[in-house]
């Protein structure tokens, strides 16, 4: 769910839809959005619009980057699974 500080606050339109699609992402098997052409891809957007709306939604501390040696996202304040759930990411 989004919350409504994001609904009223995100900086602009992308910035929410990003957020948005995170939330969903973490939802369904609780792991971070990774891989800036794969969300790009996912949002009809180009990789270089979701690394430049991360970074705004990192600025506000909404998102924050993982150090995984590959670009990847996640919602401030949510819990990850264990590394092994990494094994099932689709
Ligand atoms: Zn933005």
């Amino acid at each position: 769910m989004v919350p409504k500080e994001i609904i009223y606050g995100a900086p602009d339109a992308e910035c929410l839809m990003l957020y948005a699609y995170c939330d969903l992402r973490q939802g369904q098997d609780g792991w971070s959005a990774r891989g800036a052409q794969y969300v790009a891809d996912k949002l009809g957007w180009q990789a270089r619009t979701v690394t430049e709306h991360a970074k705004h939604l990192e600025d506000l501390g909404w998102l924050e980057r993982r150090r995984e040696g590959r670009w990847a996202v996640s919602l401030c304040g949510r819990a990850q699974p264990s590394p092994s759930a990494r094994e099932s990411e689709g």
